[in-house]
């Protein structure tokens, strides 16, 4: 590699380097990971709880992905399922129907969360032939223009290159710790303003869907309270309106449940996208609905080169046989518990910690200011000197939030209980 890049040096004389857009969050360089672990070249070894951002749920090469994976490149890497069909596709297709709500079992593949909300919303355009999406404020769906165009989890994802998609109306979230309520009257707010929403500005006869996460990601590991999803699927079905549930980031057991939006009972989306956690860190992404509604989008519609890719469908069903075989989403379940409570008592004491929430493997720390007249203030520059100091302790975690003044934790589902407690005392 050095003599080539030398030799490609001496040629142009040109050093090419990563773009700087890419502002990294640590210093890290990755030589090798396994599991709950990264190795950096720096000789250190880091617990990683950030997974790639909730992808390498199964932890970092998980042997038996492994395996499938390097299998899967010696007998097909890529056929195009426009043209022809692979068996890993057939098989996860397959596999995925045990998993899916009941009722969705029409599934189409692309490669990244993005590509698949856009899938999504070109789906729900097509089948009800409405234009409008209504999504809900500090939700994050991903930074193509069509997926930042539904993004309110912060001006950074789509600020300088407007104009965005048009159709797109933002209702509140019931951000019950930012309002100062409970949680019941935060989403009673919510609701009516949604109500109003459609009563004044947004017609339900114009309004092809509502697009929402179980768990705001980006926008600051908030957990959708379940009554304000019930709410929104009686409105959806009041309206002739679909429900689209985003579970990039909340789904494969993450949460300690498969599916996020399985913490409010009996509720099924109309369309669910899955990315992240589907693959242990091979990109692919789906989305699912009903075939009914699946077959209202015309061939030719939705597609592209690489989607459903033969190593990463592979790879999708060792990870399914996984998450099953080794108990991970009650792993998740319990060790989210255990996370939780360690980072509440870990955090009490600090004035400048307003929140400490999550869901699962998904911990959020809210940071904050006072002022002197005792009204409070998101604090990023407490949030990032903290996610910078855990990195020099050897604990990987991120920021998020749409004033990025959270720092959040997403360790593997595989995390043992040591990992926990060695990952609270190192926070
Ligand atoms: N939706 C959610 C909830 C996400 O968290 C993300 C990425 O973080 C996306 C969509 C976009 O996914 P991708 O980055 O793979 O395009």
């Amino acid at each position: 590699m050095t003599t080539a890049s030398a030799a490609t040096r001496a040629r142009t004389g040109q050093i090419a380097s990563l773009s700087p857009v890419l502002k990294q969050a640590t210093p890290v360089v990755v030589d090798h990971a396994l599991g709950s672990w990264i190795h950096g070249t720096d000789g250190r070894d880091y617990l990683d709880f950030t997974t790639g951002i909730g992808v390498t749920s199964t932890g970092h090469c998980h042997p038996h992905v492994v395996a499938a994976a390097q299998a899967q490149c010696a007998k097909v890497i890529h056929a195009q399922y426009t043209t022809v069909l692979h068996t890993p596709l057939l098989e996860l297709t397959e596999r995925l129907g045990g998993v899916l709500p009941l009722g969705l079992d029409s599934v189409f593949y692309a490669n990244s969360g993005s590509e698949a909300v856009e899938a999504a919303i070109r789906l729900a355009r097509m089948a009800t032939a409405k234009p409008n999406i209504i999504v809900f404020q500090g939700g994050f769906h991903g930074r193509t223009v069509a997926a930042a165009s539904l993004t309110t989890a912060g001006t950074r994802f789509s600020a300088g290159f407007s104009p965005l998609m048009s159709g797109v109306h933002m209702a509140p979230f019931p951000y019950a710790y930012r309002y100062g309520w409970d949680t019941d009257t935060a989403v009673d707010f919510a609701l009516r303003e949604l109500d109003y929403l459609l009563q004044s500005r947004v017609a339900p006869n114009d309004t092809a869907a509502f697009l929402i996460e179980p768990v705001l990601g980006d926008g600051g590991y908030l957990p959708t309270p379940p009554r304000f999803l019930q709410g929104l699927r009686e409105r959806a079905d009041r309206h002739g309106i679909l429900l689209i549930l985003d579970e990039v980031q909340a789904g494969f057991g993450r949460t300690g449940r498969f599916w996020g939006h399985q913490h409010a009972d009996g509720l099924t989306p109309d369309i669910l996208i899955t990315a992240k956690g589907l693959a242990s860190g091979f990109p692919i992404s789906a989305i699912a609905a009903s075939t009914e509604l699946m077959s209202k989008a015309w061939p030719g519609s939705q597609g592209g080169t690489y989607g459903g890719n033969a190593v990463a469908a592979a790879a999708a069903v060792a990870t399914l046989d996984v998450i099953e075989s080794e108990g991970l989403v009650e792993n998740a379940r319990v060790r989210g518990e255990q996370l939780l409570t360690g980072l509440r008592q870990v955090c009490a004491p600090f004035a400048g910690i307003g929140d400490v929430r999550g869901l699962g493997l998904m911990a959020g720390i809210e940071f904050i200011s006072t002022d002197a007249a005792g009204n409070t203030a998101p604090d990023a520059v407490a949030a990032t000197a903290v996610q910078q100091a855990t990195t020099d302790q050897g604990l990987l975690t991120l920021t998020c939030g749409p004033a990025a003044n959270v720092v959040r934790l997403i360790p593997a589902l595989v995390v043992t209980a040591e990992e926990i407690d060695l990952g609270l005392s190192r926070f």
